[in-house]
């Protein structure tokens, strides 16, 4: 008799059951899972797989089948999502198909399995937890049944991997979003509270305040008495500015010694004085720090919304304006923003304007960073990684102006550039004789979105001859979360192309993991985060193991970014993962300082997959002169 499916709630929808795993290719031996075994009918171990699918395939209600050898005694249990995967990965319809269902259960992953019964109690977290100490090799092999013997599904390594990314998401949210020093608010999430706070006040007709503080002189209080005195003023002044603050306001740290109070739920501008001339009263009072007596005061300004401006983006610099009319009014006091006060030219502006130049005048660089197989040390491809020769400001980081790239729209034309140069690049390496390389280039989610990516990509290739094996793109999480229909049309109009796909900072978005399947994808990038003192994070460990068990169980390759220690790297590898980047291999690099980084390693392993036989003429030139 078959189960229905309605009988097979998710694992993680019941959390206050029995679980009982079953995974080492035998039954564990149960009450609840022999009854089971009589609700169901079974198959033998001799069946082939492709009959046991079109079984499947013909009755949606059939969820779970208990497999029985020649005697009729239960050897395993396969369930219908299982099988799905099994059969649905490259090629494995071929390998499996005519198989019987024993080479299925006798897969590799079904291996080194042993039962795990768990507590009554136990929730779903529970369960990942365990799984995790047993060192996830249960990831995608448990079989959880209820104590009354009901089959619920597998606790398989998507469900679990959820669980354990979204503690991590809560941790990074946490790290993301509050000040490490004075655990207040930072910057981030006070943008997140300014933009909600102004929505609110523009359906009430309420007003916002943003009071921007600085400490006096602080720097010569850093220089004299030390950082640790330094800290400890900074902690004892968030004090003092809760003190002053009314009870529902944001008090939160830019950075250094700034601060900024949003007050939301003013009804008159005149309500924010008060408040500003309280916290510079109050900060006249001696702080005790560490055995000293010292006096720190602030300068303080404001900025109202929507008096002061109608947009949220501009006040917090009005209110930064403010404050330096208040330094250069002789400090330790407080001012109005006011249309007379002098802005203070914001560092932004002037670098969007900068960046709309900087294509024409050939400012920007692509630096390579090279990706190896942590096996075999040999050099696998390269990331491409923007650089910007901003001429007064010296090197500026993509970190800084891909943000206001993004905002004003110069992402697409920089992107193209980005592609064109990445190409150019990869033909001045092949006319030197370098073997082929897999060439990474990241590609924005505003880019992505804006559409005409797959033809751009299409007349690209032609035009500088490039062989679209050897291109991956790599998207953010955030890419495949947006309209998904859209999407989905797009990253298969690119892997028509031969472009393969990856997935950058994998493990750092919001996202579910069902999107996995559905999209065309290569490559998981784990993010350095996780890879970050992996060798004694167990958070970072198990994070990073689940993601190379979910790119196995996928059939996705993998890599991990951001790699700087041996020890990192041996973790990384144990686990096999395939390939690594990071500077423990090296830095992004100019196009000739690799090549010259390639010539230095001429003697290990990494360049011998590099070039032919011999180094070319051409590259032997370049290498002595
Ligand atoms: P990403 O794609 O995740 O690139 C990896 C970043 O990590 C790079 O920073 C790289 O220099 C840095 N990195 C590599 N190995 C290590 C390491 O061992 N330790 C540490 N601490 N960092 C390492 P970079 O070059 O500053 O780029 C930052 C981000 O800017 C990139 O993150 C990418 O999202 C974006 N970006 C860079 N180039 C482009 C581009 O051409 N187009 C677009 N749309 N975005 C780009
Ligand atoms: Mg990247
Ligand atoms: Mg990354």
């Amino acid at each position: 008799m078959p189960i229905p499916m309605n009988a097979n709630p998710p694992v993680s929808d019941s959390p206050q059951r029995q679980f009982v795993f079953i995974s080492d290719g035998r039954l564990h031996d149960a009450p609840t899972v022999r009854h089971l075994l009589r609700l169901l009918e079974p198959v033998g171990t001799d069946a082939p797989c492709q009959q046991v699918l079109e079984r499947f395939l013909a009755d949606s209600a059939i969820y779970a089948l208990p497999v029985v050898d020649a005697a009729a005694r239960p050897v395993a249990l396969v369930d219908r999502k299982r099988h799905i995967e099994f059969f649905s990965r490259p090629f494995s319809r071929e390998i499996f198909g005519r198989r019987g269902i024993m080479a299925l259960l006798e897969h590799e992953e079904y291996e080194h399995s042993e039962a795990i019964v768990v507590e009554d109690t136990c929730s779903v977290e529970d369960v990942a937890q365990i799984i995790i100490d047993a060192g996830m090799h249960h990831m995608v092999t448990g079989f959880v049944v209820s104590s009354q013997g009901r089959y619920l599904g597998v606790a398989n390594g998507h469900d679990l991997l959820n669980v354990i990314t979204q503690r991590k998401q809560a941790e990074l949210h946490y790290l993301a979003h509050y000040d490490n020093l004075t655990g207040i608010p930072n910057r981030l999430l006070l943008g997140d509270r300014l933009d909600k706070a102004c929505q609110d006040a523009k359906r009430k007709g309420t007003l916002v305040a943003l009071l921007f503080i600085d400490v006096d002189h602080f720097k010569q209080i850093n220089d004299s008495l030390g950082h640790s005195v330094g800290d400890a003023v900074l902690r004892k002044l968030v004090d003092r500015l809760k003190a002053a603050a009314r009870r529902a306001d944001t008090v939160a740290r830019l950075g250094g010694d700034e601060f900024v109070i949003l007050m939301e739920n003013l009804d008159d501008p005149a309500d924010v004085d008060p408040v500003a001339r309280r916290l510079v009263q109050s900060m006249r009072e001696p702080i005790e720090v560490l055995g000293h007596s010292l006096v720190a005061t602030v300068s303080v300004g404001s900025a109202i919304y929507p008096t002061d401006d109608a947009a949220i983006s501009p006040l917090l610099s009005k209110a930064d304006a403010a404050m330096y009319e208040a330094k250069a009014g002789g400090r330790d006091r407080f001012c109005r923003y006011s249309t007379e006060t002098a802005m203070y030219n914001p560092a932004r502006m002037s670098l969007e304007n900068d960046l709309r130049l900087a294509i024409d005048r050939n400012e920007l660089v692509l630096h390579y960073q090279p990706q190896v197989d942590l096996a075999s040390n040999a050099v696998r491809g390269v990331e491409a990684l923007v650089r910007w020769r901003h001429p007064e400001r010296g090197l500026v980081s993509p970190g800084q102006f891909i943000p206001v790239a993004e905002e004003s729209g110069l992402i697409v034309p920089l992107g193209e550039w980005v592609l064109r140069e990445a190409f150019r690049q990869m033909n001045e390496w092949t006319n030197l004789g370098l073997a082929p390389l897999r060439m990474s280039i990241n590609i924005s989610a505003v880019q992505f979105r804006r559409g005409g990516l797959p033809r751009f990509l299409a007349e690209q290739l032609a035009a500088y001859d490039i062989d679209p094996r050897y291109v991956e793109l790599e998207l953010t999480e955030s890419v495949l979360m947006q309209g998904v229909d859209k999407v989905l049309q797009t990253l298969h109009e690119i892997k028509d192309l031969g472009v393969t796909l990856a997935i950058d900072d994998f493990g750092t978005g919001y996202s579910s993991l069902s999107y996995l399947r559905r999209f065309p994808i290569d490559r998981l990038k784990i993010d350095q985060s996780f890879v970050r003192d992996i060798e004694r994070t167990p958070a970072n460990e198990s994070i990073a193991r689940a993601i190379v068990a979910l790119s196995n169980s996928l059939s996705l390759e993998v890599i991990a970014e951001g790699i700087e220690q041996s020890a990192e790297r041996a973790v990384l590898e144990h686990m096999r993962c395939t390939e690594g980047q990071g500077y423990l291999f090296a830095k992004p690099l100019s196009a000739e300082d690799f090549l010259g980084w390639i010539i230095a390693h001429r003697k290990n392993r990494v360049t011998n997959d590099l070039f032919d036989e011999e180094i070319p003429g051409l590259l032997q030139d370049w290498a002595q002169g």
